[in-house]
């Protein structure tokens, strides 16, 4: 059986969680690229804030210049998907599963706003309800959130393992 041909561009574009804040907060922007919005973080380097100012749905300067972090970045599910131990199909999979797990998120953290990251919607409803965080009560009235939440963040360490 041959292997299904892949052009990694193309999954990109149609994936798009490197660019909308669900993998990263901020894309780094080295000192002689220029783009517009570019934002100075606290260890002094520059970056856009992500969701990025260039991603409708897809990034929007794909095909022209694209700061190099966003050029040589390769998420690790595209790295199995070349070393041949994930598919194709296993990976289109993956990436469906996880876009549809965040828009459940969406729905189930309380008030959450779309235009911001998921993660930082549910660090605000964690910060608002700080004090019950630990009863059993709230444990109770937001099982469902808290059970995706934790699988959520199981599924985004196949795309990107922040510990390691
Ligand atoms: S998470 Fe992976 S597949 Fe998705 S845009 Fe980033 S590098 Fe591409
Ligand atoms: S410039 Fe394009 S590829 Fe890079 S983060 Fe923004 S939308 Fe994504």
């Amino acid at each position: 059986m041959t292997r299904r041909q892949y052009n990694e561009q193309e999954i990109c574009k149609s994936c798009g969680l490197c660019c909308d804040g669900t993998i990263f907060d901020h894309t780094s922007i080295e000192k002689n690229e220029i783009f517009p919005n570019i934002i100075q973080y606290k260890n002094k380097k520059y970056g856009l804030r992500q969701p990025c100012c260039y991603f409708d749905k897809q990034c929007t300067i794909y095909n022209d210049k694209r700061p190099k972090d966003c050029s040589t970045y390769k998420c690790d599910l595209l790295k199995s998907l070349s070393s041949h131990q994930l598919e194709l199909d296993q990976v289109i999979t993956l990436i469906r599963h996880i876009k549809t797990q965040k828009t459940r998120l969406y729905q189930l953290i309380p008030n959450a706003n779309t235009k911001l990251r998921l993660e930082d919607n549910f660090n605000n409803f964690l910060e608002k309800n700080k004090p019950k965080l630990k009863t059993k009560q709230f444990k109770n009235k937001y099982s469902s959130l808290l059970l995706e939440w934790a699988l959520y963040q199981q599924r985004l360490l196949r795309f990107h393992d922040r510990t390691s």
